[in-house]
């Protein structure tokens, strides 16, 4: 099992998105990431990285599953910025997963769809890297409200870098319209979260922002951020 490297001792925790961008690129350079889903989080962060002229790699979680309107957002994006993916990780088709687990496993056993479509991908696409940026914020769900600006992964072996952990939806929002930023257009339907067409709906105003993922079921996490945060920067240096 990976174990974690140590941190230089900066305040981390008092970093703007901006300056904790400029200290992971600084600090692991062509070993940083940024993973992206196509959500408004994915909007802020490729435009933040293209406005401070950060040249991070970008890996695409596509479990295949996708709504249309999330590749039309990535195509958006990859067109307004110039950006160019990393290939995909490889993932069995749909098709295969009929074949190997049964029909639909994600209306049978959620936690193994997500497990081959996004975790196990996931795993394969930061083998070459130490530290990932991710676009997860504290007030998405109770299970995200402690979440540390750099947290090291155990499941991965890398840190994992939040910039927007501590922005608000309306931040995100405001960012996105000042800027003028592509989006994907399904948060307009009431998709305040947005991932795979199955396990994906529009929720009411007053339900949570991840409301809407696998409704109807405990699931609250897909697994990619669902690993015990074994240790942040801040239990790091105390
Ligand atoms: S979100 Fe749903 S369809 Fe997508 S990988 Fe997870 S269980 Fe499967």
């Amino acid at each position: 099992m990976a174990t974690a490297p140590p941190l230089p001792d900066q305040h981390l925790e008092e970093m703007s998105a901006e300056e904790l961008l400029r200290w992971a690129h600084s600090e692991y350079g062509e070993k940083l990431s940024l993973t992206c889903s196509w959500q408004k989080q994915s909007s802020v962060l490729v435009h933040m990285v293209s406005e401070l002229g950060l040249d991070i790699p970008i890996v695409e979680l596509d479990t295949h599953l996708f709504f249309r309107e999330t590749y039309d957002t990535r195509d958006r994006l990859v067109e307004r910025y110039g950006l160019s993916l990393l290939p995909p990780p490889p993932v069995i088709t749909v098709a295969e997963q009929h074949r190997r687990e049964g029909p639909n496993l994600w209306e049978r056993d959620p936690d193994r769809c997500c497990h081959i479509r996004k975790v196990e991908p996931l795993l394969e696409a930061l083998k070459p890297y130490d530290a990932w940026i991710s676009g997860i914020r504290r007030d998405q769900s109770p299970s995200r409200a402690t979440t540390p600006k750099v947290q090291w992964s155990e499941r991965y072996g890398v840190w994992k870098i939040h910039p927007l952990v501590d922005w608000d939806e309306q931040k995100v929002w405001l960012y996105i319209h000042v800027n003028e930023i592509p989006f994907n257009p399904l948060h307009e339907g009431g998709y305040r979260s947005i991932g795979c067409m199955p396990c994906t709906r529009p929720v009411n105003p007053d339900e949570e922002e991840r409301a809407g993922r696998w409704a109807g079921s405990d699931k609250l996490e897909c697994g990619i951020h669902g690993d015990t945060p074994i240790i942040d920067a801040k239990e790091r240096h105390a």
